[in-house]
């Protein structure tokens, strides 16, 4: 009679500890629903956000960019140019639109390569290009790094139909294409057989370096578009707005520019749109699992009302199935009669077709399949056990 009860004792330990066990293996506090969000899903919807947000500013900016191109205003630079700016007040134009051809104001500068060609803005480049093994993809991937770069600048002007011209300040702070590749030389690094099988066991390999010179040449036909000024000592100068706005110097014409910035604002939208779809897709895929998780519950729900209904309606004396709090007789005959799942509750359900008497309900509701647990049968109905 006591190892009985100590043994009952134990079953219900057993359980509580088990349900702690679940809840602390899931982190799931009892009986609360958590919304279930995984951490890759978590990260992929984070990121898609955050680079939906970055691809939207960007596009805001290059979108501002484009408006402000079709509001400034298109000078030629001619003696006239003067006279606006002089009753312009402050002598200064925020952004203005000006093409002209590009003249030194000193000494011009030489290519290092090709003697003939002079220009204004020099930029030498030496780039080691190099194939990095990619355990991930398991491939080469091409890797560049830049060994040394100069640049060199003389001041020049653009100088109009007449000889005015406009001073260019502050050209290498302009984005825009205005320098031309003068030369250009890729120097092979030649192996050894050591040198191949050393390539293998580092995963990096040296293709060789990549020398380029760049130069905004003489005569270069350029357009600006900047905040346009009238020196005090009368000279005019285009220099990078104070308000803000992007400066240019580019060697194609204002409409192709004008289009090029127009093409970068759609594909920062693109972009923006395609993470954002992503993000949304993967807030469908979290919903729809929890929509199916709480159709799951309550159609448990429902079976167990279903069951409970059944086993109220019929009018049989059910004294095996009242649980712990019956007589000694009753005990034993529970503990005889246990759930093969709890080894507590009485069973209490019949799983058809098979027929097994093998569980009680809760234990039913809690199998991670419809099978029966005997013989691994379906389970396409389950109704009350009653001893009469
Ligand atoms: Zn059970
Ligand atoms: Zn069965």
């Amino acid at each position: 009679m006591s190892t009985l009860r100590s043994y009952t004792l134990n079953s219900c330990q057993f359980i509580n500890e088990s349900s702690k066990l679940r809840s602390a293996v899931t982190g799931q506090p009892e009986g609360m629903d958590r919304f279930p969000v995984n951490v890759t899903e978590a990260v992929c919807l984070g990121a898609s956000l955050t680079i939906s947000g970055l691809c939207y500013y960007l596009y805001k900016k290059s979108r501002t960019t484009v408006h402000k191109l079709d509001d400034a205003p298109h000078f030629t630079i001619d003696g006239k140019l003067k006279d606006i700016l002089k009753v312009t007040p402050g002598a200064c134009l925020e952004y203005a639109v000006i093409e002209g051809a590009v003249e030194p104001v000193g000494e011009p500068l030489m290519s290092h390569f090709q003697k003939e060609i002079v220009g204004v803005l020099q930029k030498f480049m030496l780039r080691e290009h190099r194939l990095v093994w990619n355990s991930l993809s398991r491939s080469w991937t091409d890797s560049e790094r830049v060994m040394h770069q100069r640049v060199n600048a003389v001041p020049f002007v653009l100088v109009g139909s007449d000889e005015t011209t406009v001073k260019v300040l502050c050209p290498l702070q302009a984005s825009g294409q205005h320098m031309e590749i003068t030369h250009e030389k890729f120097h092979q690094v030649n192996y050894g057989l050591g040198d191949i099988v050393g390539q293998y066991l580092s995963g990096e390999k040296l293709k060789g370096q990549l020398e380029t010179e760049e130069m905004l040449k003489v005569g270069t036909a350029l357009t600006g578009v900047g905040e346009l000024i009238l020196d005090t000592d009368g000279t005019l100068c285009l220099r990078p707005p104070s308000n803000g706005s992007q400066y240019f110097l580019s060697s194609a014409d204002f409409d192709t520019l004008r289009g090029e910035q127009e093409s970068t604002a759609v594909c920062w939208k693109a972009l923006a749109i395609a993470s954002a779809v992503v993000g949304a897709a993967v807030l469908f895929w979290v919903g729809r699992r929890y929509y199916y998780r709480l159709k799951v519950r309550w159609e448990q729900e429902q079976e167990r009302r279903e069951f409970e209904r059944l086993q109220d309606e019929t009018p049989r004396t059910r004294t095996s199935v009242m649980g712990l709090d019956a007589s000694q007789n009753g005990v034993e005959e529970n503990v005889e009669n246990a759930c093969v799942i709890c080894l507590y509750r009485p069973r209490n359900c019949i799983l058809l077709d098979c027929g097994h008497v093998c569980c009680c309900h809760s234990c039913y509701q809690a199998l991670p399949h419809r099978r029966c647990p005997i013989c691994r049968q379906q389970i396409s109905r389950v109704v009350p056990l009653y001893h009469v």
